[in-house]
């Protein structure tokens, strides 16, 4: 009767913690080639707000949206928090190329972006 050896407590928690580093660090990368090719600006007003600058996912994290230069997009803290995540605008597209802005109430086309800002 040979006892099995025990797992060694906290494995899991280690690798997922640094599995969760390596993801954050991908992410940086990809901010930082957004605020290159953004410039730190507002990709819907063009308003330049420095470090103060939101990335949105145009395809939100909740529904799969992977956080690439081709998904994540510079926005003023208004243009996403009130424009975008309280509904009365809507951004498509992809952020390298071909952006869509659209406005929700009235169901037109705002403004169209080919490539950079
Ligand atoms: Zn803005």
């Amino acid at each position: 009767m040979s006892a099995s050896p025990k797992p060694v407590k906290g494995t899991a928690q280690r690798e997922r913690a640094a599995r969760k580093r390596a993801q954050a660090k991908a992410d940086r990368l990809v901010y930082t080639a957004v605020d290159a090719r953004d410039k730190h600006r507002c990709r819907v007003c063009l308003e330049y707000r420095g470090l103060e600058i939101h990335r949105h996912h145009i395809v939100y994290r909740s529904a799969g949206g992977q956080t690439t230069t081709q998904n994540v997009i510079s926005l003023c803290a208004n243009c996403h928090l009130v424009g975008v995540h309280q509904g009365r605008i809507k951004i498509s597209g992809n952020a390298d190329e071909r952006v869509v802005i659209r406005c929700r109430a009235t169901d037109t086309t705002w403004a169209i972006w080919e490539g950079q800002a």
